[in-house]
């Protein structure tokens, strides 16, 4: 893609042509790149919380983790299990 193509789609890589790579995750309701956890419907954060999946190493940019797009949010049910761990 040219930056002139990049521009003319509204500066969105991610929404233009990769949005079936993007799910929802069902637990925190964040977008996520369902590369690895497509089966899950689940970003990794929440995955790795509920099941022990190995988690992302977020990488935070505007909000959002550049790597899996999770937005940084746990849902009430997830803050709840973290706040229980110590
Ligand atoms: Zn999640
Ligand atoms: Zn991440």
């Amino acid at each position: 893609m040219t930056i002139a193509e990049f521009n003319k789609n509204g500066g969105s890589m991610i929404m233009s042509g990769n949005s079936d790579k993007i799910g929802i995750c069902a637990e925190c309701g964040s977008e996520y790149l369902k590369s690895t956890l497509e089966m899950l419907a689940l970003c990794p954060e929440c995955a790795h919380i509920l099941y022990g999946y190995e988690n992302c190493q977020h990488v935070f940019k505007d909000g959002k983790c550049m790597k899996c797009l999770w937005n940084g949010r746990h849902s009430d049910y997830v803050q709840h299990l973290l706040n229980d761990e110590n």
